[in-house]
């Protein structure tokens, strides 16, 4: 440590002496002396001690006026003052003046000591409170910096969701890019569709001939190394070149990484005329700020592929010529295309429909049906709409996950027409043929009385009367359809599912014995009423058994099951026989459809059976399905509503 050195400015030669060797050279002080105001001034300023032990009354100049040229001059110098008088204003105005301490005289050596010390210390203090709050200064300074840096990105972040424009955004990051990383000019690089040249996309500061055609091949540009590693770059001196004819003294670049394309450009800093380069620090700024300019890129390119593919999906739906209606899930438009406001006489503009609410815009009392029965269901629901005019249109409502539901329409009056047509065709065909069959039939019969027949004639007769049969049936089961089809009201009625099961299963057994099949039945005890067409019902029962028996092996089972379940009535015919490959199930109750296998080669049918079935259940709004496995067996259910107490009374009053 060095020797701490104390002026003393005194006159009186005896205290000059006394303090030097009884209070200053003990404690390890070096005593320099002054014996006036004048000359202990000019020592203060030449020799700058490290404290002055100032006498009150000199010469020349007093203590006070030593002390204001002191503070006059800046010499910021601790003193200790003596005085012979203890006077407050004397103490008040040398403090004032910056004095720490006084001793008054006469003073022994531990009292001087005493103040020396205390002097030290707290300028030891005082130093040490200066250097802290520096030091707090500086930290705070750097703080504010910190905050403002992160205020920028936090901004470019900000801007990146909220705005749209890729080029404010880009253009906005450079800035930012600049400002934290105190640099003269940034400029933002992006790869070109080839990925061999990088085009510039953003500037700041930049020379204007530059920003005009500034494009470097990757394979020969600091940029393009930082493409190829991935990785960022800094440069300074001569290596710092941008691009032909333009360098720079410090240079930054980082790169712009997307996880599904690569790096996709660079976003860099340049120090055209300070010598300072870059640091670690900047280049972590710089390198959040760029990864906001690629989720802004990647965001426009998306938003630029989902607008295509919307304005294509747009297209599509306005030239559809069906009626096409999207509501959300509280049934408001969302889109409408012309067909659909054609239809249903809607304003010609699209803008005017999308938003307002389906009752607002239909009143039609089964399209507002539909769209209320969809927010019972998760099911797709279709239905008929008839309209005034007598066009007559299919509707189909789709429920759209995370959407709401679409509805599809289309015209469907030249169908209508067709099968209106098709079926008077068959009834009549139907009809004429029926009277030359019977005729047939008749001579048929009538053959064997016509003389004796040897025994191969039998045979083609009986063949004959056999193919008679089943041509007869066949006209009789399409007859039947076109009854059923045409919608002729059915006579309906209070009747027991239980009865009719039983009634079906009596005349069918012998068939089921005959193949050695088991017939499973075990009703129940209470009546399973429903209300409908006993005779139509009956059908159907018989169909589902009879094909029951002829799709099951000989010694297999059939088993027939009803149940009540929450104001329905579930009937299963089951059996484990061939089955039904799943992707056939969705057409066995279409209009002659059979399925063709090895299994089924050899029976016999006219897939109208299913036909007949499905219809009359739909007749009595019922639901038919069916579950199935080859080689495991399957299950036909229907469901129809129970017959209700109040429904029931109402049937015996009527009768
Ligand atoms: P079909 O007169 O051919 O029996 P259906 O309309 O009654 O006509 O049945 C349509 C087709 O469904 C049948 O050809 C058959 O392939 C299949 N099918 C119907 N019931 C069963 C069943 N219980 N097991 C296996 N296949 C069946």
């Amino acid at each position: 440590m060095t020797q701490k050195r104390v002026l003393v400015i005194e006159d009186s030669y005896e205290t000059q002496q006394l303090l030097a060797e009884l209070v200053l050279e003990p404690n390890h002080y070096r005593p320099i002396s002054a014996m006036d105001g004048e000359e202990g001034l000019r020592m203060a300023q030449e020799e700058n001690p490290d404290l002055i032990v100032l006498d009150m009354q000199l010469p020349k100049m007093n203590g006070l006026e030593v002390l204001e040229a002191l503070k006059e001059q800046g010499l910021d110098i601790p003193v200790i003052f003596t005085t012979v008088r203890e006077s407050v204003e004397l103490v008040i105005q040398a403090f004032r003046l910056g004095a720490r301490d006084y001793v008054i005289k006469p003073f022994g050596p531990i009292e001087m000591q005493e103040a020396i010390r205390r002097v030290f210390s707290t300028g030891a203090l005082r130093a040490e409170r200066d250097q802290l709050t520096q030091k707090l200064v500086d930290v705070n300074q750097k703080l504010q910096r910190q905050i403002q840096e992160m205020n920028v990105i936090y901004t470019i972040g900000r801007s990146v969701t909220s705005l749209l424009d890729p080029n404010r955004i880009l253009n906005r990051v450079v800035e930012a890019a600049v400002y934290l990383a105190d640099a003269e000019e940034g400029l933002l690089m992006l790869l070109d569709k080839d990925g061999d040249e990088l085009y510039l996309r953003a500037a700041k500061g930049l020379d204007e001939k530059i920003v005009r055609n500034l494009r470097v091949r990757v394979d020969d540009s600091v940029a393009g190394r930082v493409i190829n590693s991935g990785r960022p770059i800094f440069l300074t001196g001569s290596q710092a070149k941008v691009a032909t004819g333009y360098l720079s003294k410090a240079l930054l670049y980082v790169p712009m990484h997307t996880s599904d394309r690569g790096t996709i450009g660079v976003l860099g800093v340049l120090n055209r005329e300070k010598e300072r380069s870059f640091t670690e620090r900047e280049m972590f700024m710089i390198s959040a700020l760029a990864d906001y300019a690629t989720i802004a890129i990647e965001n426009a390119r998306l938003f630029e592929a989902i607008e295509v593919e919307r304005a294509k999906l747009a297209t599509i739906l306005q030239e559809v010529e069906g009626a096409v209606i999207v509501v959300d899930e509280a049934d408001k438009i969302l889109l409408c295309n012309s067909a659909a406001r054609t239809l249903l006489e809607l304003s010609e503009a699209e803008e005017d429909v999308v938003g307002i609410s389906i009752d607002q815009a239909t009143s039609h009392p089964d399209l507002l049906g539909m769209f209320q029965e969809a927010h019972q269901t998760d099911r797709v629901i279709h239905d008929e709409i008839p309209l005034s005019d007598k066009r007559t249109f299919n509707a189909q409502l789709t429920p759209i996950k995370g959407i709401g539901r679409a509805l599809m329409m289309q015209d469907v009056t030249h169908l209508k027409e067709l099968a209106r047509i098709k079926s008077e065709f068959v009834t009549a065909v139907s009809h004429d043929i029926r009277t030359p069959l019977t005729t047939i039939h008749g001579y048929i019969e009538l053959l064997p009385r016509a003389g004796s027949l040897n025994a191969q004639q039998q045979e083609f007769i009986l063949r004959a009367r056999q193919s008679m049969d089943t041509i007869t049936e066949l006209i009789d089961t399409l007859l039947d359809v076109d009854r059923l089809e045409a919608g002729y009201e059915i006579e309906m009625g209070p009747c027991n599912m239980i009865d009719i099961i039983e009634s079906s299963i009596k005349e069918i057994q012998a068939q089921a014995r005959e193949k050695e099949q088991e017939l499973r039945w075990d009703p129940s005890a209470h009546p399973m009423m429903v209300y409908g067409n006993p005779n139509r019902l009956r059908q159907v029962i018989d169909n589902l058994l009879s094909n029951a028996i002829k799709y099951t092996q000989r010694g297999g089972w059939i088993a027939v099951n009803v149940e009540q379940e929450d104001g329905h009535i579930v009937t299963q015919i089951a059996d484990n026989g061939i089955g039904i490959p799943p992707a056939e199930q969705p057409y066995i109750f279409d209009k002659f459809y059979r399925v063709e296998s090895k299994e089924t080669l050899s029976i016999v049918g006219t897939g109208l059976g299913l036909t007949i079935v499905k219809t009359i259940i739909e007749k009595h709004n019922g639901r038919i399905w069916v579950e199935s496995r080859p080689g495991v067996g399957s299950v036909f259910s229907f469901v129809l509503s129970a017959l209700k107490e109040s429904d029931r009374q109402t049937a015996i009053d009527r009768a």
